[in-house]
């Protein structure tokens, strides 16, 4: 019995976009059969109807374990253990037909079991990076201190490279860039809402006792520090140098901050945001 599967492919010729079509036929006997069992809420990446239990899935030749989950639409940053047959493998180990494979995220079963963690230890303090679809998580985040970047300009290369050589924490909404094979440490949000975002990020890394409120620019992620009113008096508005003595500025943007209705604001939220 043939299969044929056809692929649609685009191309470009003296400016002219032209669109053709080809046709691939193999056999099916090139297709093998393996099991799958994804545990915790890694299934929540998986189609509907793959998300209770195992299921049988169909690879051609013997790919690498990672493509393939990542195929099904689990990205591989999300995976802290692998179990083909029986026996803990890395990312690139070959799938083969009949092969059983289970497939953890980072809880406490994988740890109870002793299988071999794949995902590497995260730095003492984590540095984050955030994508575009992700402004208040990140004001969120530098309001409470923690080391932020974001920019609405960011390409998915631009953070790639980012958190390569910068060993930041990518935090993202978006699943296809988490299946960048670059990125070694990188996170989905689950929620959508910032006040949940926040507290998911604060739990996530365990970071509710690292919080430095008002340590940090919530414009450019600068430290903040203490500036004098001599330095500052010629640079505000007359009411707010009527009322307020203290001030602190931001290191790398300059920007100037002070207690007034603003500051209060963002007290309510800090309390409401911390875990
Ligand atoms: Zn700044």
């Amino acid at each position: 019995m043939k299969y044929s599967g056809s692929y649609i492919f685009r191309g470009a010729l003296l400016g002219a976009t032209q669109f053709w079509r080809v046709s691939r036929v193999f056999s099916m006997n090139d297709l093998r059969e393996v099991t799958f069992r994804f545990y915790g809420d890694l299934k929540r990446f998986l189609p509907q109807g793959k998300r209770t239990g195992a299921f049988t899935y169909a690879v051609k030749g013997s790919p690498a374990v990672k493509d393939t989950i990542e195929a099904l639409g689990v990205p591989h940053g999300e995976v802290d253990g692998l179990v083909i047959n029986g026996r803990s493998v890395g990312f690139y180990e070959p799938v083969k037909g009949n092969d059983t494979i289970a497939v953890y995220p980072d809880s406490s079963k994988i740890r109870l079991r002793k299988i071999k963690r794949l995902k590497p230890k995260l730095p003492a303090n984590p540095k984050f990076i955030l994508d575009v679809h992700l402004g208040k998580l990140t004001r969120h985040l530098r309001l409470l201190g923690f080391d932020c970047l974001y920019q609405r300009s960011y390409k998915d290369q631009d953070i790639v490279e980012t958190t390569l050589s910068q060993r930041r924490i990518v935090l993202t909404r978006d699943v296809g860039l988490l299946k960048n094979k670059l990125i070694k440490f990188g996170y989905f949000i689950r929620h959508t809402e910032p006040d949940k975002q926040i507290r998911e990020v604060i739990t996530k890394f365990s970071l509710s006792f690292k919080t430095k409120p008002f340590h940090r620019c919530l414009e450019c992620n600068g430290l903040i520090r203490r500036i004098s009113f001599l330095r500052v008096i010629n640079h505000l508005p007359p009411k707010v140098s009527k009322y307020y003595k203290e001030f602190v500025t931001c290191r790398i943007c300059g920007r100037v901050y002070w207690k007034g209705s603003h500051y209060k604001q963002l007290l309510k939220v800090v309390k409401r945001i911390s875990v």
